[in-house]
């Protein structure tokens, strides 16, 4: 691991222990507080390289500490480097919305097509606690709404009706998954 000098104190842990939990775990659908800089539950720099190795590992787009059972305001995104966002907040969006479709690492397999704005501008914090404002458009806008809904305790498929999540239930279980409707209306 590359942690930066320790200079919060704070006992470092092995990155081995993290693993995705399963997509029914409550720590995905609750939502994190904003994390705090001048007290943190983890060092901030630990934080984000633990979730850019897991980003690698997978080969995802995007991260959120909650898709490793870590109940933290934070998420990385696919870019080089890795880029890292605390608490970060939607500030502005474009009226215009664009239908895509979306993957997820804690659901293998399921593909959702949703609808969110083309153009976000977003206000969150660096690993080294620098509060920052960033506009992203198209895919980067599509990432990061998606792991913002993470932090936030929601899932890509509370964003699609339940028609079609059926539908795309039963073409991902075509290809081997074994996913149930009930299931995602179980909690
Ligand atoms: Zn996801």
């Amino acid at each position: 691991m590359n942690v930066s000098e320790n200079t919060f104190n704070i006992p470092q842990i092995s990155n081995e222990q993290y693993e995705l939990v399963e997509s029914s775990n409550p720590v995905l659908h609750t939502a994190t507080e904003k994390f705090n800089f001048s007290d943190p539950p983890i060092h901030p720099v630990e934080l984000y390289n633990i979730l850019g190795n897991k980003l690698r590992e997978h080969d995802g787009l995007g991260l959120a500490a909650p898709q490793l059972g870590l109940p933290y305001n934070f998420f990385v995104i696919r870019s080089d480097p890795v880029q890292g966002f605390f608490n970060a907040n939607v500030v502005d969006t474009s009226e215009e919305e664009v239908i895509l479709e979306e993957g997820c690492l804690s659901y293998p397999g399921l593909v959702l097509k949703v609808k969110r704005p083309k153009l976000i501008r977003i206000r969150f914090s660096d690993p080294e606690g620098n509060t920052k404002t960033a506009k992203y458009q198209d895919f980067t806008a599509r990432i990061i709404q998606h792991e913002i809904d993470h932090i936030n305790g929601i899932v890509f498929s509370d964003r699609v009706s339940r028609l079609s999540l059926e539908m795309a239930i039963k073409k991902t279980n075509k290809k081997g998954y074994h996913y149930k409707i009930g299931d995602f209306y179980a909690r």
